[in-house]
């Protein structure tokens, strides 16, 4: 059985050659140790530029994949407001890009609340009407 051939990945052209195709201690293959300096750090770039494209596409097909699993789950049961503890259709729910799954955790109703009590009175008003919800919430506390 032959051994399997080492090779190196080129940083310039982001190609995996075999390692014969480096000068030794080059971290650029052959073929573009030959071009001209603002060459190699022109496709350098270009293939660091695509590489980061690549991984950020794929993360966020990971990030769709999740999002929409979630949003088939509160279909059928709706999603949990960390604030009033009800569960609620998800258009009750403002986006929220950061977010798991792409909303808000506090329903529509209770940020526009939070707004205002914490206007009106600071966190005390807040934690008091909030604690008020739960408390006549199917799910309680
Ligand atoms: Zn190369
Ligand atoms: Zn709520």
């Amino acid at each position: 059985m032959e051994k399997p051939e080492k090779t190196n990945y080129c940083l310039c052209c982001g190609q995996t050659k075999p390692a014969y195709d480096y000068a030794p201690g080059s971290m650029v293959c052959s073929l573009c140790a030959m071009l001209d300096s603002s060459a190699i750090v022109k496709l350098t770039r270009d293939t660091v530029k695509r590489e980061v494209a690549v991984t950020e596409f794929t993360a966020a097909g990971k990030r769709g994949a999740r999002i929409a699993k979630r949003l088939a789950l509160y279909a059928g049961i709706g999603k949990r407001c960390t604030a009033c503890h009800n569960r609620k259709p998800v258009s009750e729910f403002n986006a929220c890009a950061p977010q798991s799954d792409g909303l808000q955790p506090m329903c529509k109703t209770c940020h526009t609340l939070w707004m205002a009590s914490r206007r009106s009175g600071g966190p005390a008003a807040w934690h008091a009407v909030r604690a008020a919800m739960r408390a006549a919430s199917p799910e309680g506390e």
